[in-house]
């Protein structure tokens, strides 16, 4: 059955068994967008009980959705394709309104999950099974197996995205799926199951239950979930791991940032003023690819000055968007204010920004800090807004003992126009993307998306044949058909 996102009394309810429910037992949760402080309108506060009836409509649903074919399921995936290519305004407008960023980064991010749905549309031509005659007349098989019912956590950053990176591989391999979206953007999800309900996905294949902290540890325990996929935090990302590992469940976690740039003083002024800017002020810096810190090594002021140039560009309220809350404003002007008082010199100041019309929304303009040590949190802790921190690095090795030193370890990028400083700096970084002249080196599918370090907790990648091996269990058969083969050890 097809679920509508508006009610008439502008509660989105949790999406579980094709139904929608707005009763709550915990209360409700108000989305506020953060362009202007409009209430967009509020979801329950999802628990344990709507955890639990969610996992009873995905385990019936499994049993005939596993049962299907790879080709059969993939059908429903070209459709709901389709429908984000045909609606993908509609959705842009909505990711906007709730996230606050503007419409083109909005449909940056559904053209983003529109490829990963494409990746699990590809499934049946690569997920072809192997067999192999092992000995003369014994034959060996594999084959992947859906888990069953599985469930992915959100984050507020990208409302569309993260869960496209999750939702067509767990369903494609044979899965059911509980989303539970970030409280703070949960109206998104809501469309993604309508869309997937018109595709023709049968009931309780896909469930949304809104909610926070509750909810998520509904999921971590609930026995009858058998992976969760999260992003999130670090902070949180290592709690949702640890209890759901501690509970028998597969799990991947993916965390925080804090990438690094490294401008080398051949590299060309312009290209990397503007892709610096770019990375770092993009999504008003709310994304875990950003440029957080940038080392310039060697002689690369006039680099800087291109890059300051580029920043003053970039304007709130006409081309960035806002941050997510006004506690995140506060949070991350509270670093600019404690970098000052550290000794800093703020070369491009984003505090107090206020777009006319539009006072009540929470905008940080971008920011430049220089003069602290690499020591300094403005350089180690993950501010999540549109600031850069400058450090200087004599040597490349002097950038990448810096970049090295990071606990986080998602992106990191060079700017140069040397191919051996590029290699050089690419097998050295500790990350798990890596960028040569691009600030945000998002693997395109079929690479897949992970990091490193405190970056993620658990094995693999979130996307691609990694997300393709998480979802999924795999078989070994093996068979002898004809009795008189070849007597060897296995027979
Ligand atoms: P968050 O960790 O606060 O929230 C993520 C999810 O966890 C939400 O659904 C939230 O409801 C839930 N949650 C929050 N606190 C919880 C708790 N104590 N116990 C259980 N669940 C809890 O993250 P956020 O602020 O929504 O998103 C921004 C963060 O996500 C940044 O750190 C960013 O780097 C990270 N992120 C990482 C990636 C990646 O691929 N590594 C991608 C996007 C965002």
């Amino acid at each position: 059955m097809s679920t509508t996102f508006t009610t008439s009394s502008n509660i989105t309810g949790h999406l579980i068994g094709g139904q929608t429910f707005q009763d709550s037992n915990n209360g409700y949760i108000e989305v506020i967008s953060p362009l202007d402080g409009s209430i967009l309108g509020k979801v329950p506060r999802g628990g344990a009980d709507d955890i639990s009836q969610a996992v009873s409509k995905a385990e019936a649903a499994f049993l005939e959705w596993g049962a299907q074919t790879v080709k059969e399921r993939v059908q429903v995936l070209f459709r709901f394709k389709q429908l984000l290519e045909n609606n993908i305004d509609e959705i842009s407008d909505l990711v906007s309104q709730e996230n606050g960023k503007t419409h083109a980064e909005s449909k940056a991010e559904v053209a983003k999950g529109i490829e990963v749905t494409e990746f699990a549309t590809s499934l049946p031509q690569i997920m072809q099974q192997e067999t192999l005659e092992v000995s003369r007349g014994v034959y060996c098989e594999q084959k992947r197996f859906p888990l069953g019912v599985v469930a992915g956590i959100t984050p507020f950053n990208f409302p569309a995205m993260v869960p496209l990176w999750m939702i067509p591989i767990a369903l494609a391999t044979g899965n059911t799926f509980i989303l539970k979206p970030s409280e703070q953007v949960p109206l998104s999800a809501n469309v993604l199951g309508d869309y997937l309900s018109q595709a023709g996905l049968p009931d309780g294949a896909f469930n949304v239950v809104h909610g926070g902290k509750e909810a998520v540890e509904a999921i971590t325990d609930h026995p009858e979930i058998k992976a969760v996929g999260f992003v999130g935090s670090s902070k949180v990302a290592k709690i949702v791991y640890d209890r759901s590992t501690l509970k028998g469940k597969r799990a991947l976690a993916l965390g925080g940032a804090k990438n690094h740039l490294i401008v080398m003083p051949d590299a060309d002024p312009e290209i990397t003023a503007s892709n610096v800017v770019a990375s770092a002020y993009g999504c008003a810096g709310q994304r875990c690819m950003a440029a957080s810190v940038l080392i310039l090594v060697g002689k690369t002021d006039h680099i800087l000055e291109h890059i300051i140039h580029e920043g003053q560009k970039i304007k709130a309220g006409e081309n960035l968007g806002s941050v997510i809350s006004k506690q995140a404003q506060e949070r991350i002007e509270s670093y600019i204010n404690d970098a000052e008082k550290a000794g800093g010199n703020i070369l491009l100041d984003g505090r107090n920004a206020v777009v006319p019309g539009k006072e009540n929304g929470t905008y940080v303009n971008p920011t430049i800090i220089e003069g602290l040590a690499p020591t300094d949190k403005s350089a180690c802790d993950e501010i999540f807004g549109p600031v850069l921190t400058v450090l200087r690095a004599e040597t490349l090795d002097d950038a990448l003992e810096i970049e090295n030193a990071s606990s986080y370890g998602n992106a990191a990028a060079i700017y140069t126009t040397n191919g051996g400083t590029a290699r050089y700096f690419s097998d050295r970084a500790s990350a798990g993307m890596i960028g040569v002249n691009i600030g945000v080196p998002v693997p395109r599918e079929p690479f897949s998306f992970g990091g490193w370090n405190s970056s993620r907790f658990g094995y693999g990648d979130i996307t691609g044949m990694d997300g393709v091996r998480f979802w999924t269990n795999l078989k070994k058969t093996t068979t002898k058909w004809n009795a008189s083969a070849a007597k060897n050890w296995m027979s």
